[in-house]
């Protein structure tokens, strides 16, 4: 089997959304995905992450290079060279980004020359990703909430989870109301979280907090700046629901500092190292009892939470639902609450033919 790496390609796409979106503290009317394919033997595979354009730049300048002439199949090893290849630049934020696409498409790849389903490479623990519905965000009217939450509920997701924090926490009143019409159109069985995408000061976050502890809320997605590990480690231990942070998690040392502040680490495969990091702060996070959540980019978490011993869900953001299905082909579909991942080669996805009608380079 040939399976020294021969091509590295980049496409970078724009998906705007259907209209203005925005949670506590950014807003924005497009979502940009950055896609690798690398090429070895008769092979390729697919990553991608949800970066700048910049990210596609890092890759053919800094990365390329690094991969070309490897063995496919020696990801670890890929990945460390790749790391090292970045000490200059920094390893984190959208380098890590970088990486991590590049990171997705070498485990794509390897499975689909060993010819197993990417799960199964992984260790496959159970046949189902649970996943929750997410969205909610601040700029949505009530018929707008109505009908993402009318859509949550056709695809059987129990837990849902919308944005608070509006305007950098200075309309509490509203998120607050937003978030008691979450529960009735919910209704009670379902399993209420918010993000609060770091809006809130610490005081404010406690006052809250104790409010949506009164709604039953169970999730409560960083109610400070996740740079201030110390506050989430107070709210933690003074609320009822809990606490949920890691999103911006670019390897194991920044995971290893969200420990003690957070119940549930979040964790997104196109930012913290690709599945390969995923996998190790994952497994940092069970050392010290915690459940993991896969953060957005639902398709491609899909193998890798299937791999998770002690994952809580995935996130089934509603930008990336949207716009995954008409990127890539093969993008499991949610029924009855969970993905069913690929039982196929690889991850099963490759760029879609009509992909080409949203790239812009
Ligand atoms: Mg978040």
């Amino acid at each position: 089997m040939t399976t020294a790496i021969t091509a590295v390609r980049t496409s970078v796409f724009r998906f705007p959304t259907p209209t203005p979106e925005a949670d506590g503290t950014l807003a924005w009317d497009a979502t940009t995905a950055v896609a690798v394919e690398v090429e070895a033997g008769d092979g390729t595979g697919l990553g991608w992450t949800y970066s700048s354009p910049a990210a596609a730049a890092v890759v053919d300048d800094e990365l390329a290079e690094v991969l070309r002439g490897r063995d496919a199949r020696d990801v670890p090893g890929v990945w460390r060279a790749m790391h090292r290849a970045g000490r200059n630049l920094g390893t984190r934020g959208l380098f890590a980004q970088a990486l991590s696409a590049v990171d997705i498409a070498l485990w794509d790849l390897k499975a689909r020359l060993l010819e197993v389903p990417l799960t199964d490479l992984f260790g496959r623990l159970r046949d189902r990703v649970p996943v929750y519905g997410s969205g909610g965000f601040t700029t949505f009217d009530d018929a707008q909430l109505t009908a993402q939450v009318e859509g949550w509920q056709a695809a059987g997701c129990p837990a849902m989870k919308i944005k608070i924090g509006e305007s950098w926490g200075s309309r509490t009143e509203r998120d607050l109301e937003r978030v008691s019409r979450l529960r009735e159109l919910a209704g009670d069985d379902a399993e209420l979280m918010v993000d609060a995408n770091g809006g809130y000061s610490p005081g404010q976050a406690r006052r809250v907090g104790g409010v949506l502890d009164e709604l039953g809320v169970v999730w409560f997605e960083e109610p400070v700046s996740s740079d201030d590990v110390r506050a989430l480690e107070l709210l933690r231990g003074v609320l009822r629901c809990d606490i949920a942070a890691g999103e911006y998690v670019s390897d194991e040392r920044d995971a290893a500092r969200l420990l003690p502040a957070v119940d549930c680490l979040q964790l997104d495969a196109t930012r913290c190292g690709g599945y390969t990091g995923w996998l190790r702060c994952a497994a940092l996070g069970a050392a010290a009892g915690l459940q993991v959540s896969g953060h957005c980019a639902p398709a491609l978490h899909a193998p890798v939470a299937a791999a998770a011993p002690r994952l809580r869900h995935v996130e089934w953001f509603a930008d990336h639902a949207r716009l995954e299905p008409l990127l890539a082909d093969g993008v499991p579909p949610v029924v009855g609450g969970a993905m069913v991942p690929n039982r196929g080669p690889g991850h099963g996805m490759v760029l879609a033919a009509g992909s080409q009608r949203w790239r812009i380079r």
